[in-house]
């Protein structure tokens, strides 16, 4: 149970003044959530210092101030295009109150003529005389000290004025609890932080811009909260998984033998390690949670073929899930040989097996008939029933989370998982979304591997290029034109794909073929077969081939608007040329004059065809804030840690979670605790529900 000192951060939103029903719904949008705890996570963006208090005669034409006037005169508008005007003084001089479309019962009732007043807001100089053009806040003359402070600046959204986000803050601070510290006090005094408390109100009541730095105390310390939360949820889904009871599999070569003489290639030295550390996880007993990482290309299949052999030749399952239709059906089409060769039955189960069919399938995989079964994650659904699973390969990770993970593991008795993941994160943020996993890397490509000749050209000059695509298609070659899909307007994306595939259709007649994520199944498999076996020479799509299609005789790869793609993705995109032993290009096609992050990114990706190196240069270039493609990327969103910045915290608090488990594998000694405030606070669920209760 949630302990009760968190109970204030958890309540609605509406339970803090100022915000009614109607008003939630805008302030739950702003803040991302719809409790008291999103609302304190919203950052400060800037600052307003109204502490300087001068008298008239020394206030600076630029600079905020408050002052204590006097009102004298109320000159409404002639005309309805000119303002209202105020005009105050004090006994060094006067100043213009200047207000559009301002209501004069609201004037009278705000500054009322010979009332004092307070007023703070910025100070201009119009035909030589001070004015200030609708003031920020305005006070009755009692009200100065809480005027003149220092003022957060906070993220908006239309209807939300930084006033009502200030008021709210405030009375979300008033009802801040204090609570155990769950750090190690070392840790804490050796950064010089503050308890958590003070570090909340240090984010938004701050006395200078120093405060706004992501390497403040008080934010740095909160940021280290997050993360540490992040890394002690994963370590104990890992030491849950790792105590529960595994199994081993050992098998005896027999159909990897068969398999690997059937190859027309050898494994490389990378492969044959990672498949050396899949062999002893198996074998050991306790469970596997491995993660197979590696570039597009670099051979990740083959090692998955391998390794579920260890499971079939030792009497049990394996599977191997994809994250779409086409990619499990791709699977189906490059294993299949492999598992002809060797004699391995197997079936491909998907959303598409329907009816009769799939009562079929559903029955040669609960008797163990299918010794290897590769689908999609239809292979989740509570009617599929294993025979006995032993090994569970979940490719191109990206798709799944920590989450769909345990729900796998479920499925057989001590099932070993290997996850494959072709995007190349940074090693350091590999750790937010995979902590829970140990690590095994392809660092070299196959051999006899061309670079891929990737050039940057501006969309006015696409008719030449389409030009050199007619002469290369004639002697045979296979290209993919890929249009931008952005999810908010997937509509008019769609138009332009269509009406780019219109246009080439026009030039290249029934060699062109469109694919995208709104066609049925079927639809979509017709064309992608068509493609593969070359009757269709170019494939006009949306990203939906991005995940990992595998044609190799496919030479060319045309990226339009390639200013709007992130870096993994253009990299994504790339990997699907350059596979066969053909010369490939890549076109990067740019629309208009792209901006100096745009330019940086096209011109990573005609340096370097590097994975890792461009991962590292992608969280560098996106920087705070917009933190890299999440959703794809299978990289949690953090709140409050940029990681940019932060990322040095994410190893500490690895193995501060680990030590931490070690010592007190429940979280029941008082740090222990203390803990578990911390992951009730970030809503850590998954491991929460692995802790005794209590
Ligand atoms: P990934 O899944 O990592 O993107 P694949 O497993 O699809 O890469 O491999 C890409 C291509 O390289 C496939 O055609 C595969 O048969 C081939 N390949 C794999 N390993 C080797 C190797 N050691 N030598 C030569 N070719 C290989
Ligand atoms: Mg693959």
């Amino acid at each position: 149970m949630r302990p009760f000192a968190l109970d204030p951060l958890f309540k609605a939103l509406t339970t803090l003044p100022g915000i009614g029903l109607r008003f939630a719904r805008l302030f739950e949008k702003l803040v991302g959530g719809p409790k008291v705890v999103d609302l304190l996570w919203h950052k400060p963006i800037d600052l307003v210092d109204r502490r300087f208090s001068p008298k008239i005669s020394e206030i600076i034409p630029g600079k905020v101030a408050t002052l204590r006037l006097r009102v004298h005169l109320h000159q409404p508008p002639a005309r309805p295009s000119q303002p209202f005007r105020v005009l105050c003084g004090d006994e060094t001089g006067m100043i213009t109150l200047i207000f559009f479309h301002a209501k004069l019962e609201w004037i009278q009732k705000q500054l009322p003529r010979d009332a004092d007043v307070i007023v703070s807001g910025l100070i201009d100089v119009y035909d030589g005389r001070p004015q200030m053009v609708h003031p920020d806040s305005i006070g009755k003359p009692e009200n100065f000290d809480s005027i003149a402070t220092v003022e957060a600046v906070y993220p908006l959204t239309a209807g939300v004025t930084n006033k009502h986000v200030t008021k709210a803050v405030r009375a979300a601070l008033k009802v801040l609890p204090d609570l155990p510290e769950w750090n190690d006090l070392a840790w804490i005094s050796k950064n010089g932080w503050t308890g958590w408390n003070d570090a909340v109100h240090a984010v938004h009541i701050m006395d200078n811009s120093s405060a706004l730095d992501p390497t403040h105390p008080a934010r740095a310390r909160l940021a280290y909260d997050e993360i540490l939360s992040n890394q002690l949820a994963l370590a104990l889904v890992r030491s849950r998984q790792k105590h529960r009871p595994g199994r081993q599999s050992k098998g005896n070569g027999r159909l990897r033998g068969r398999i690997k003489e059937s190859l027309p290639f050898a494994l490389t030295a990378c492969q044959r390690q990672a498949l050396e550390e899949i062999d002893a996880d198996m074998a050991s007993p306790s469970r596997m949670l491995r993660l197979l990482q590696g570039d597009v290309g670099s051979g990740k299949t083959v090692v998955a073929a391998l390794a579920m052999m260890n499971a079939v030749e030792s009497g049990a399952q394996a599977a191997i899930m994809a994250p779409t239709e086409i990619l499990a059906r791709q699977h189906a089409h490059s294993l299949g040989p492999w598992f002809d060769a060797a004699g391995v039955r197997f079936v491909v189960l998907t959303g598409r097996s329907k009816g009769s069919e799939r009562e079929v399938l559903l029955d040669q995989i609960r008797s163990g008939t299918a010794q290897v079964i590769i689908g999609t994650h239809a292979i989740f659904q509570e009617s599929v029933e294993f025979q006995d699973l032993a090994l569970a390969v979940i490719d191109e990770q990206h798709r799944f989370g920590v989450h769909q993970r345990l729900m796998l593991s479920e499925k057989g008795k001590g099932t070993d998982i290997l996850v494959m993941t072709a995007t190349p994160i940074p090693r350091t943020l590999a750790l937010t979304a995979y902590g829970d996993m140990d690590v095994s890397c392809l660092t070299e490509k196959p051999p006899g591997r061309k670079p891929v000749d990737t050039r940057l050209i501006s969309a006015d000059r696409s008719e030449a290029m389409i030009d050199g695509l007619a002469r290369q298609i004639e002697v045979g070659a296979r290209a993919y034109w890929v249009c931008p899909l952005v999810e908010e307007s997937e509509i008019v994306d769609l138009a332009a794909a269509q009406t780019r595939f219109m246009q080439l259709q026009n030039r290249f007649m029934n060699r062109v073929g469109l694919v995208h994520g709104r066609m049925k199944a079927e639809e979509k498999d017709a064309v992608m077969e068509g493609f593969a076996r070359g009757d269709i020479a170019l494939l006009v799509a949306t990203t939906v081939i991005e995940v990992g299609v595998n044609v190799p005789e496919a030479t060319i790869m045309i990226v339009e608007h390639a200013e709007r793609f992130g870096l993994a993705q253009l990299h994504q995109l790339r990997g699907r040329v350059g596979r066969g032993g053909e010369k490939s290009y890549c076109f990067l096609l740019y629309h208009g004059k792209p901006g100096e992050a745009a330019q940086a990114r096209l011109q990573m990706m005609r340096q370097t065809e590097d994975g890792f190196l461009i991962a590292e240069k992608d969280l560098e270039l996106r920087g705070g804030g917009e933190i890299l493609g999440t959703k794809q990327s299978g990289i949690p969103e953090f709140r409050l840690a940029d990681l940019s910045v932060h990322a040095e915290y994410l190893s500490v608090a690895r193995d501060d979670s680990r030590l931490i488990l070690d010592r007190d594998p429940e979280l029941e000694t008082p740090r222990g605790r203390a803990l578990r405030h911390l992951l009730y606070l970030f809503e850590r669920d998954q491991a929460i529900a692995y802790l005794r209760s209590g």
